[in-house]
């Protein structure tokens, strides 16, 4: 899941799977093969979530950190959240959409991850501006819903499901189950 953090940024989560499953059938989803993988040869098996070049040397520094914990997640995740999200967001590559995704789905620990979706949809519904940053979305999050690692990851797949079925880039409002509460859909300008 570590791996699939990085390797789905910029990308679709179809080209990181991709890429996931070759680095199992390569025997390197570890973070000690990833470590001593040469640069190459790691890079071309994780060819299908691109920038694979800029890929293969955050991966390496993920695993670089991890092995400051020697491997063991246990330990890494058993940290407080704060604590834990500034060592990982210390780590070359990793921003916060990606530490947060470490930290609420793999430590189980409630951080909301924000990503395009929930920007594009909460502005839309008229919840935020335009130019509201991540801490502003991941704060309204929190001061709405009790801190529950699993209802935040629930509530993002729901984010998610509603972006590709109605609010798409070009949104699909005939039928949206929001539009009698979206901003948008009333005509409102944002
Ligand atoms: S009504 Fe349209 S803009 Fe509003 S949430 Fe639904 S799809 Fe998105």
């Amino acid at each position: 899941m570590m791996a699939g953090a990085i390797l789905v940024q910029n990308t679709a989560w179809s080209g990181a799977k991709q890429a996931v499953d070759a680095l199992k059938l390569a025997g390197l989803l570890s973070p000690s093969a990833i470590r001593t993988a040469d640069p190459a040869a790691l890079g071309a098996v994780i060819r299908p979530a691109g920038y694979f070049n800029l890929k293969t040397r955050r991966l390496k520094s993920l695993c670089e950190f991890l092995g400051r914990y020697d491997d063991d997640l246990a330990r890494l995740f058993a940290q407080p959240k704060e604590i834990l999200r500034a060592e990982l967001l210390g780590v070359w590559g990793v921003g916060k959409e990606t530490a947060d995704s470490i930290v609420c789905y793999e430590a189980k620990q409630p951080l909301f991850v924000v990503d395009a979706y929930t920007r594009r949809l909460f502005h839309r519904l008229g919840w935020t501006d335009a130019k509201a940053g991540y801490d502003t979305l991941q704060d309204l999050v929190h001061g709405a819903l009790p801190a529950d690692a699993d209802l935040f990851g629930q509530f993002h797949a729901l984010i998610v499901h509603h972006a590709k079925a109605h609010c798409r880039s070009k949104p699909a409002c005939p039928g949206c189950p929001l539009a009698a509460r979206c901003r948008l859909a009333q005509g409102e300008s944002l």
